[in-house]
């Protein structure tokens, strides 16, 4: 890797889709992110329950067949 060849790299403005901007090294002009670390569910915490709402409603029709079968 030389030194003396690298791209236009700069502090590029990235908006995020919750309404965020942060700045980045990049050679990029602009980026549009859906997500970032404020909004991410993995930071937030907030999300996670509507990432999975479908699984557990499944799991949970699915549970309760199972428990009125057994009740008969
Ligand atoms: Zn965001």
């Amino acid at each position: 890797m030389k030194p003396d060849i690298h791209p236009d790299y700069k502090m590029t403005t990235i908006q995020c889709a919750c309404g965020n901007t942060f700045e980045a090294g990049s050679t990029k002009e602009a980026i549009r992110v859906e997500i970032c670390s404020k909004c991410h569910p993995f930071f937030t915490g907030k999300q996670k329950l509507v990432d999975t709402a479908g699984r557990i409603e499944r799991f949970r029709k699915k549970y309760e067949k199972f428990q009125k079968q057994n009740q008969g």
